[in-house]
């Protein structure tokens, strides 16, 4: 029974009471605040605001609320229905909205909801404005505007379609050169809208489509986040159905994996080092991830001969990012690829496209392609905070011991060594401190990180 409430949306499991949980009301509350905030920044006129949600089984409930509450705040609705987070971002860009509420509770079981907001570009609320919406949240005191002045359903769309033609349309998608090598796909949707969106994008680029758990009812066939220990079903289907490669992607779309031809990962952290390595060998320029991610995109874009710059976990920090450096492809080491050609937001189907387009042009089998890149490996671990454990401090004395190396502190601490790194951070979401690491080797990486949580444990006292 939770409900979290943060800077870039609600988020919150369905039932239980008000205020712990994401129940009707708190739904109304939050979507008042928001349509309220969307008032003031655009000067009070008349919102147009795009609507769409993944396929969970609370997903239409949701929907339900929402738009009546956009409606009864004065605002105009185009509710795209069962759509993913890129293809919603998208439809608020095209169809020049003044923002939009994407109903996803992302990777997360299914119990969960949440409301994640955009603003008139498409893109997530900055961290001062989720703060104003926190705000106007709490505030009962609005007026709710008379019986003329109510909004409405402008129209009813299935945007998917669209946005597979944007993504095919791109420049860097040679839809040609994919059909050519006619892959054999199986996809992975996790019985949510990918089950839709994903083989209709692979069939216009001519592969043969394999669907597993791509009926998009909202029952996750298996943990819906996208990790090797959640791939099990597909490495075999791959395995026994002789195909080129494995798509997968999470409830609402906006991560990619990759599965070998053998039923081995590609590895979630090379979605966008593959994509990068694809736009840098046609376009100069730089690229930005966030501070967990794999070292391999660094030293990929360097033999471009580009700059690469880390951002603080988040998509909207790395977007913010992305501007500032003038990134021409960039995301998240989690299968979160950013191409601002399209829109500046994760978007699997962007991942697809150019990925295919890329291994087209190689010629080569996934394992193949793989093998090219520099090869780390990651250990991902955490520690539960209790009342003696002061992150603060710790993370302060952490930058204090390693002053000499490569220090960087704008999320956290990640301390850069030559061979290896660790990132040490505080959960926005749980009572956690995560410890990440990557290294050249499994045990390196997992050394390194037993070292890190034994001088947290030091510094604690513990
Ligand atoms: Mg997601």
């Amino acid at each position: 029974m939770t409900l979290i409430k943060s800077i870039s949306g609600i988020r919150g499991t369905i039932g239980g009471p008000q205020g712990d949980n994401l129940t009707p009301i708190d739904i109304v509350k939050f979507t008042t605040a928001y349509t309220r905030f969307m008032s003031e920044k655009h000067g009070g006129k008349k919102l147009t605001i795009v609507v769409g949600r993944d396929a969970r089984i609370s997903g239409k409930m949701v929907n339900n609320i929402i738009e009546g509450t956009l409606l009864g705040c004065g605002a105009d609705v185009i509710n795209v229905g069962l759509c993913t987070t890129p293809g919603t971002e998208m439809a608020v860009i095209t169809h020049h909205a003044d923002g939009g509420i994407i109903i996803t509770a992302s990777h997360n079981p299914k119990q969960w909801n949440a409301l994640k907001l955009l603003n008139e570009k498409g893109e997530f609320l900055s961290d001062a404005e989720g703060k104003r919406v926190l705000a106007l949240a709490d505030d009962e005191s609005f007026d709710f505007p008379c019986v003329d002045c109510i909004g409405k359903v402008i129209k009813r769309e299935d945007f998917n379609p669209t946005h597979i033609k944007q993504v095919l349309s791109l420049p860097m998608v040679d839809a040609e050169a994919v059909k050519q090598r006619k892959f054999k796909v199986v996809v992975d949707a996790v019985n949510s809208v990918g089950g839709v969106v994903i083989p209709a994008l692979l069939r216009e680029l001519g592969c043969e489509v394999l669907e597993i758990n791509c009926n998009p009812d909202g029952h996750f066939a298996h943990n819906p986040e996208p990790l090797p220990e959640n791939l099990t079903e597909i490495a075999e289907v791959i395995r026994r159905e002789g195909a080129d490669l494995g798509v997968v992607v999470d409830p609402d779309v906006d991560r990619l994996a990759l599965v070998n031809e053998d039923g081995t990962m590609f590895g979630e952290e090379y979605t966008l080092v593959a994509v990068a390595d694809y736009i840098l060998s046609h376009t100069a320029g730089n690229t930005v991830s966030n501070l967990s991610s794999s070292r391999a995109l660094r030293d990929v874009t360097a033999a471009h001969g580009g700059t690469y710059t880390a951002a603080a976990v988040g998509e909207v920090n790395v977007v913010t990012k992305m501007k500032e450096v003038g990134a021409i492809i960039g995301g998240e080491g989690n299968g979160g690829v950013i191409y601002p050609a399209l829109h500046y937001g994760r978007d699997a189907l962007v991942g697809v496209a150019l990925f295919l387009t890329h291994l087209a042009y190689k010629g080569c089998s996934m394992s193949e392609l793989r093998a090219t890149y520099p090869a780390y490996f990651a250990s991902k671990n955490k520690i539960q905070l209790t009342p003696d454990i002061d992150v603060d401090k710790v993370l302060r004395e952490m930058k204090a011991r390693y002053a000499g190396e490569n220090v960087n502190d704008i999320d956290g601490v990640k301390i850069d060594f030559p061979e290896n790194w660790v990132h040490l951070r505080k959960s926005n979401t749980e009572p956690i401190i995560r410890i990440y690491t990557e290294a050249k080797s499994q045990d390196e990486a997992d050394t390194l990180a037993q070292r890190f949580i034994g001088e947290i444990k030091d510094i604690c006292n513990l």
